[in-house]
């Protein structure tokens, strides 16, 4: 699939490693884990986000556009990742923030809250769960228009066609890197929320002949809401490619047992994946998204969902900053998060 006509700016140096996580392995008693670094990737730190900002930020600054708008709950990976490439390119950035748990910004706190406010965000608008996102950032677009600046509106989790453009890239990247390792995989693990990182896997796949299992893990919803998000993100970017394949709802597979009580709040099994890869491999995993996505694997591994012998990649997406925000829930005794 050639990506050579999109505009895209560059935010990371090299490829993102993949590395074999021999403590892991043992401690889970197999299968063989590897993982994919996409967490080492370039902007204040990186994670997924970055590969879809990548063409994100190629559109807007192709557009003319001199600010950047778009949204996040509280403690958004994705609103402070978009605001470091703003930073980068010399463009203003405002957010749209949803309280989904009534109460929960807070600007003076740790993590991502922090780095809003150290990567000097231009403004910040905070609206209840539930509200129309789209429509609130469209209001903060027409202030903007009506000073006569150039808003550019990325939607949340950057998840449309041009951000998963990002994901086709990194299942390029990830194509390359296995046929250089020598190293094949049996099954890739990945988080599943707003759809642009599973569906630019899935589109990059079925587009560069990978035919490796991707398994989604939901941060959010369960696959029968899940799965539908996905598939049309992954058929609006091969339209937008105009590559000429309808993803087959046998492309799209989800689970959905390791995101509740509810997006961003922690459970037990989320406090054990972070204890445990931080233990074993010394890498920091976040509460909200790889916690809970890492906690899926550990689950389907103790299942027997994998055989011991195969080979799986996990992709971390990111997130650690959120960490901070969260100290004594994963510090403390899986049951103490229950
Ligand atoms: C946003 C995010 C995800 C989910 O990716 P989507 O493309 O929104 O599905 C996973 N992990 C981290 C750390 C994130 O910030």
């Amino acid at each position: 699939m050639d990506l050579s006509r999109f505009p895209r700016r560059r935010y990371s140096s090299m490829p993102s490693p993949i590395e074999f996580l021999p403590n892991f392995t043992k401690a889970l008693g197999g299968p063989r884990i590897w993982i994919k670094r996409d967490d080492m990737l370039g902007l204040a730190p990186g994670g997924n986000k970055t590969r879809k900002l990548e063409f994100l930020m190629g559109d807007a600054l192709a557009k003319g556009a001199d600010t950047l708008i778009t949204c996040g709950a509280p403690q958004s990976n994705h609103c402070r990742i978009t605001l470091a490439a703003a930073v980068k390119e010399g463009l203003k950035c405002r957010f749209v923030i949803e309280e989904r748990i009534a109460g929960s910004y807070d600007p003076n706190a740790s993590g991502n809250n922090f780095m809003f406010r150290m990567l000097g965000v231009e403004a910040i608008t905070v609206v209840p769960g539930g509200s129309n996102m789209a429509e609130a950032m469209e209001k903060v677009a027409a202030e903007l228009r009506a000073e006569g600046r150039k808003p550019y509106i990325i939607p949340g989790g950057g998840s449309n066609a041009i951000g998963g453009l990002g994901y086709v890239a990194c299942a390029q990247e990830l194509q390359n890197q296995l046929l250089q390792m020598g190293q094949p995989m049996d099954h890739v693990v990945v988080g599943s929320g707003s759809s642009g990182t599973h569906g630019g896997l899935v589109a990059g796949f079925l587009g560069n002949n990978i035919h490796i299992p991707l398994v989604g893990i939901g941060v959010s919803r369960d696959p029968a809401d899940q799965n539908p998000l996905v598939l049309k993100e992954a058929q609006a970017i091969l339209d937008l490619l105009k590559v000429d394949i309808k993803v087959p709802a046998e492309a799209v597979l989800s689970f959905g047992d390791w995101w509740r009580p509810k997006y961003s709040m922690p459970n037990p099994a989320m406090v054990e994946a972070i204890q445990m890869l931080a233990r074993t491999e010394a890498i920091l995993l976040d509460p909200v998204y790889t916690g809970k996505i890492m906690a899926g694997l550990i689950g389907l591994s103790r299942k027997g969902y994998f055989k011991p012998t195969d080979n799986v990649l996990f992709l971390h997406t990111g997130g650690a900053t959120a960490l901070h925000a969260y100290e004594s829930v994963v510090l403390g005794e899986p049951s103490a998060a229950a």
